[in-house]
């Protein structure tokens, strides 16, 4: 996968298939680094996915997706 890959044609992380708008998806997971430092000194780096290979590939426990329950708020509905 090419790393300046656009949301154009966004491809899954764990799978390399595309990703067609779905339920949840596409899914993007933000990677911050350098967490423990000051703002200006971390890297950022976006990933692409589906809902479903994330919760399958990773040695998470799948309960831990609350993302995905029924009436999870969008975040233009916290702000509300
Ligand atoms: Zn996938």
């Amino acid at each position: 996968m090419d790393q300046f890959e656009t949301f154009d044609d966004p491809a899954c992380i764990f799978c390399d298939q595309p990703i067609a708008p779905g339920v949840h998806d596409p899914c993007a997971i933000n990677l911050v680094t350098r967490i423990d430092r000051p703002r200006l000194q971390q890297k950022e780096q976006t990933f692409f996915c589906h809902m479903h290979c994330l919760q399958s590939r990773s040695a998470m426990h799948p309960g831990v997706f609350y993302i995905v329950e029924p009436g999870f708020p969008t975040v233009g509905e916290c702000k509300t």
